[in-house]
């Protein structure tokens, strides 16, 4: 058998059976097919990850696969949608490798219950992972960038700096390092994204690339201010967790422009206090009238110099 597509079917295809129920023409052939149930629309999204770039090149390829899926998952946590398929472009540089991406990614897969749908396998100079996912929304219910407005507070759902406290302390040789975990396992909140559209919030982004700067695309895209009140991210669990080991400053600047949480952010009015509170959500701040992303202590703007990620900074 040709090499290629041995690798594809043992590797991928025969550990990832599962079948979602709208899927009429599954993986093996040039393309999936899928049935929309009525009343409800389709949520898509890509994300690359590449050795070197989104993983360090000393770390395991298997939990390189799982957090390229876990990753791709958090976009559709953002939109409120429950995951269905993925869809896989890999490129590894040799058999062993992509067999080691294969276990993270198959694991990934069979955790969250999604089809592994289609992909391409391809040999090159480096590492990389590709994944497409879809999930499914009630029409008209995906929570979006755009729907922020004046009055709603910021709320959000999961850990903020400790991904980056955990890649810091991996370039920092200290393999056993309390934080390590957080940045080698992506858990995304498809449950908690869910939960939120159920609610009705309307206004929610995912946190790959720093608070403050995933919160400026909110900011841009519904024409809102927002202040964030560093009193009230010095409430989190994340702060004190991070403040057993890293300084006050330091802390504050892994929460607040780390990224690579995959933690939910979100903004609503008053009237969902009660439910976000239930669900574990915690406020954070607030949307204004005004414009861009500030960060607020005793009511007063506070300066900042904190960067987000930037590929082509
Ligand atoms: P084509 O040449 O038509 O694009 P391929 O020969 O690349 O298809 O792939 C054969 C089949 O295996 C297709 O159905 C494709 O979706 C699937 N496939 C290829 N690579 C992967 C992968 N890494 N994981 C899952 N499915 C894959
Ligand atoms: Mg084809």
């Amino acid at each position: 058998m040709n090499q290629e597509f041995d690798a594809i079917t043992h590797l991928f295809q025969a550990r990832t059976p599962f079948r979602h129920p709208t899927t009429t023409l599954g993986n093996g052939d040039d393309a999936s097919v899928h049935h929309i149930p009525e009343n409800m629309e389709v949520v898509i999204s890509t994300d690359t990850a590449v050795e070197g770039v989104h993983w360090p090149k000393d770390m395991s390829l298997g939990i390189a696969g799982s957090r390229a899926i876990n990753a791709a998952l958090s976009d559709l946590a953002a939109m409120g949608a429950t995951p269905a398929w993925v869809w896989l472009a890999i490129s590894a540089k040799d058999k062993p490798s992509l067999s080691q991406m294969s276990r993270g990614i198959v694991q990934a897969c069979v955790t969250h219950h999604i089809e592994l749908a289609g992909g391409d396998t391809v040999n090159a100079v480096v590492n990389s992972i590709t994944v497409t996912v879809g999930g499914l929304v009630p029409k008209g219910a995906a929570m979006r960038r755009n729907a922020a407005i004046p009055g709603d507070k910021v709320w959000i759902l999961g850990d903020l700096g400790l991904s980056a406290a955990g890649l810091q302390q991996w370039l920092q040789n200290k393999p056993s390092g309390r934080f390590i975990s957080h940045f080698q396992t992506i858990t995304p909140l498809y449950k908690q994204g869910i939960a939120l559209r159920e609610m009705g919030i309307q206004s929610c982004i995912d946190i790959s690339d720093g608070l403050l700067q995933d919160l400026n695309h909110i900011s841009q895209a519904s024409q809102v201010g927002i202040d964030i009140d560093i009193h009230l991210i010095q409430k989190l669990d994340s702060y004190q967790n991070l403040t057993s080991e890293l300084n006050a400053e330091n802390a504050l600047k892994m929460m607040l422009g780390g990224g690579e949480d995959y933690a939910l952010c979100c903004t609503a009015p008053d009237t969902k206090h009660h439910l976000l509170t239930k669900l574990g959500a915690k406020h954070i701040g607030c949307c204004n009238k005004g414009s861009g992303v500030q960060l607020v202590q005793h009511g007063t703007m506070m300066d900042y110099n904190i960067k987000g990620y930037d590929h082509f900074d």
